[in-house]
């Protein structure tokens, strides 16, 4: 991407995100590792790959959401996900919390919490999405 305005806004919001985790991990008590697995999320959508989190990304449901794809970048129903090898389970509560990521204000974005159990997912599903998208975009 060369557009100037972009890079911009997307180096302001990278900046605000640095911010905003550093704070957190300074001041609050926060799960470090959850931290850091927020972070992972949002750093990845800004810079580009934003998933889609509101419905199946392929057959458009909003039903039995219960993967997250890798390959194509977001949700993924029962159905779809059962010929998407690279799609992860989630469980409902990592679901909602990879939504929040994604569409919370920059200032409320670690204002939620789950449980250890999510966390694990959660931790996952942003340590790969981050390595596959950013990796061979950044090398
Ligand atoms: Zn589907």
């Amino acid at each position: 991407m060369n557009d100037v305005a972009t890079e911009n806004e997307n180096n302001y919001k990278t900046l605000q995100l640095l911010l905003n985790t550093l704070y957190m991990i300074s001041e609050t008590s926060m799960d470090r590792d959850l931290i850091t697995s927020i972070f992972k999320m949002r750093l990845t959508s800004i810079l580009g790959f934003t998933p889609q989190v509101e419905k199946c990304v392929q057959c458009g449901t909003t039903e039995h959401i219960t993967h997250f794809s890798i390959k194509d970048n977001g949700f993924k129903c029962k159905n779809c996900s059962k010929v998407d090898s690279g799609a992860v389970t989630m469980s409902a509560g990592t679901k909602d919390a990879i939504k929040y990521t994604i569409m919370a204000p920059a200032k409320k974005l670690y204002a939620f919490n789950i449980t250890d159990e999510c966390i694990k997912e959660y931790k996952l599903i942003s340590k790969i999405y981050l390595d596959e998208k950013l990796e061979k975009e950044y090398k």
